[in-house]
């Protein structure tokens, strides 16, 4: 198709070329036609007034022999009025005139014609003989002038019969002059139509062309605007994009420099969306970023601007903001507004929003820093549980620096498999014997290097990448189990499972298809959940958690004891394990509280019959105490720290040569 539009393009700008060529052709030649005629005409006419003046001459020269005549008579007929000066001037003129009439001319040709130069010759031999006579000629010497004047006197019928004769030639001439005009002005009648026709059509062509231009111009111009408008604006919601919000974000903050005013920034970040994405897929994700974009810009004066910087990531920018309160009352509005359910295709989507707060020139001096600190405030926000908006301060500055590094770091550590798994092994207490491993997830950064779990799961967590971490750890986890030894078939291994991953995803599934790759037996794996997992989305965690006991998996429930501990979950989750939070295992010795908290959750496992795991044992005396109390398995620093599989493999061989495991594991302490 292009290449037929090119083709079209190219056949239109030769025809074009050739008809401009042409016109160009026809006008230049009439105008060479036209001048051409112009110039014969000129020429006619010079001839005709030529003629006119020649034609003059053949009557002056019968004027001037007449004068000689009649002066030459008064003259000797004593006429006091013609003296002999004035006959000799006559007969010189005469002589003079006959000459010329002698030499011929252009028209001489005409002239000769009637032989007139025949008459001029004459009367010159005329003039010759009778020189000396007028030359000397007395006013009483009437003889001589007769006899001067008898010689002349032939020629007044020449003259008559020549003057005659020239009349008529003169009129001839005249009608032939006068025929030429009228078909030279002929010509240039037919030359009118000649050249204007061209030149009419060739001022169409350009009217034309100059419509064609300015369509062409406005067209180019729509699209420059389309473009220009592209560029500055999110083509999902409509609303102004990045680019725009900080090319405008320059100019507000300029002009609040000069006037001393303050502006206003909220960071904005939608809490759920991901799961509308992940659950209703993309299209109902993008038609809900398009209501939030018009409830947002609903809540905004006309002086506010609204933009989409990416994702479910908007911005509100106020540019005159005197007042704190009223910045605090748009937050909560928003808040309000945007957590009101959003019903597309008969399903009510509900998320929520958090906001950060940074105001120029209070809490930045540049555009950059204003974007990074209400970015920074937002992340604050999250972290006080969403649903909130916070304001920026400077102490939150260093702690969100680190998470987005920790939040970088990760996602690259991904991307390169750089996580790592570590083992910590679990000994059943009454005879020291592993029975089992706790999976560890472990990360190295390049920067920022050991970065602690409880640190990294938490930014996993918020961002979302736990679903990756998650997925990672359990395919590590799996191929390393298939490649222990037969001894160790009947190891349990014990993976940290994120409350995040039971909303967002099927955990049995990922768990059954990890285990179909693997060739992995669910049996030996024990799913730890915290508390919090429970608490949120009951009855999807609980849907799945029933699914993950079908196919043989253990659920305990992690750091037991630190949180809500609330009893009816006990009952409704379809639970095996309860580990004791480390905090009560290491307050054994000196916290009476403490015993008596662990005494009471083994009672509690005992009479749901549920298995109980002791975290954090780092001493003899508290492996003693939970001993003595009938806790069934124990877990901590005593026995081993986690340790890379390797290693775990040296270890469990050398505690199985060992009686007293316990013992030799614990010597790394
Ligand atoms: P957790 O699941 O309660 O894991 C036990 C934590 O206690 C581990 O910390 C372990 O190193 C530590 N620990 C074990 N024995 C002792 C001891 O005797 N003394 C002391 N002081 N600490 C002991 P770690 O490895 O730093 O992990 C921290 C938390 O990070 C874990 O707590 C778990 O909630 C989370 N986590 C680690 N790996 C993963 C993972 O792959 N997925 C998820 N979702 N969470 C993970
Ligand atoms: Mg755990
Ligand atoms: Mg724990």
């Amino acid at each position: 198709m292009p290449h037929d539009a090119a083709r079209n393009k190219s056949w239109l700008r030769f025809h074009r070329i050739a008809a401009y060529s042409l016109l160009i052709c026809v006008l230049v030649v009439a105008g060479a036609y036209g001048w051409r005629t112009l110039g014969q005409l000129r020429n006619g006419i010079s001839d005709a007034s030529g003629i006119e003046i020649e034609s003059s001459d053949p009557q002056l020269f019968v004027l001037e022999y007449q004068r000689l005549r009649t002066s030459l008579a008064r003259y000797v007929a004593g006429d006091p009025v013609v003296d002999h000066d004035t006959v000799v001037m006559l007969f010189d003129i005469l002589w003079g005139r006959c000459e010329t009439m002698q030499q011929g001319s252009f028209y001489g040709v005409l002239r000769d014609t009637i032989e007139v130069h025949n008459i001029a010759r004459d009367i010159l031999a005329v003039l010759h003989k009778t020189e000396d006579a007028v030359f000397e000629l007395e006013r009483d010497d009437r003889e001589t002038a007769h006899a001067i004047l008898a010689k002349l006197e032939p020629f007044d019928r020449r003259f008559t019969e020549y003057l005659i004769e020239f009349a008529g030639h003169r009129f001839g001439w005249m009608q032939e002059y006068r025929a030429g005009l009228a078909r030279m002005v002929e010509k240039i009648d037919t030359l009118g139509p000649a050249i204007l026709a061209p030149a009419l059509a060739l001022l169409t062509l350009l009217v034309f062309e100059a419509r064609q231009a300015r369509r062409a111009e406005a067209f180019v111009r729509e699209r420059e605007e389309e473009s220009r408008y592209l560029a500055c604006h999110d083509s999902l919601t409509g609303l102004a994009n990045r680019v725009y919000l900080n090319r405008k974000l320059g100019e507000v903050l300029a002009a609040a420099a000069r006037s001393g005013s303050d502006v206003a920034l909220f960071a904005l970040d939608l809490d759920g969306f991901k799961r509308v994405n992940d659950t209703f897929g993309h299209e109902m994700g993008d038609r809900l970023l398009g209501v939030v974009a018009r409830r947002l810009s609903g809540l905004l004066g006309p002086n506010g601007l609204v933009a989409r910087l990416g994702g479910d990531e908007f911005a509100v920018l106020m540019p005159d903001s005197a007042n704190r309160e009223r910045e605090n009352v748009l937050a909560l509005r928003i808040i309000a507004s945007l957590e009101q359910p959003v019903m597309l295709d008969g399903r009510d989507l509900h998320v929520s929003t958090s906001i950060g707060i940074a105001r120029f020139p209070q809490d930045a001096d540049n555009v950059a820093e204003l974007l990074g600190h209400a970015d920074v405030a937002l992340y604050a926000a999250k972290g006080e549980g969403k649903r909130t908006f916070c304001r920026f301060d400077r102490s939150m500055g260093e702690k969100i620096v680190r998470q987005k590094l920790v939040e970088r770091g990760l996602r690259a550590a991904l991307a390169a498999d750089a996580l790592e798994v570590h083992y910590q092994p679990q000994i059943r207490v009454a005879d020291n014997v592993i029975i089992g491993v706790e999976a560890l997830c472990r990360w190295r950064d390049p920067e920022l290097g050991n970065v602690p779990p409880d640190e990294f799961i938490a930014v996993a967590e918020e961002t979302g990448l736990i679903l990756d971490v998650g997925r990672w750890v359990l395919a590590e986890v799996a191929s390393t189990m298939a490649s222990w030894p037969e001894a160790l078939a009947g190891l349990e291994v014990a993976v940290n499972f994120s409350p995040v991953q039971f909303l967002f995803q099927d955990v049995c599934a990922d768990l059954l298809e990890v285990a179909d790759t693997h060739g992995l037996d669910l049996r030996r794996i024990t799913l730890e959940i915290t508390e919090g997992a429970m608490m949120r989305d009951t009855e999807r965690t609980m849907d799945q958690l029933r699914n993950l006991r079908e196919h043989g998996v253990d659920v305990a429930i992690d750091d037991f004891g630190k949180g809500y501990s609330s009893l009816s979950y006990l009952r409704k989750f379809p639970l095996n394990q309860l580990k004791i939070d480390r905090s009560f295992v290491q307050g054994i010795e000196r916290d009476a509280e403490a015993r008596a908290v662990i005494r009471g959750i083994l009672g509690l496992a005992s009479s749901l019959g549920l298995e109980t795991v002791a975290e954090g044992v780092e001493d003899l005396a508290q492996l003693a105490f939970l001993r003595d109390e009938r806790c069934t398995v124990a877990q901590g620093y005593l026995f081993s720290r986690p340790v890379p599989n390797e290693q775990l493999l040296d270890l469990i061989d050398c505690a199985n040569k060992v009686p007293d495991g316990a013992a030799m594991v614990g010597s790394g302490i």
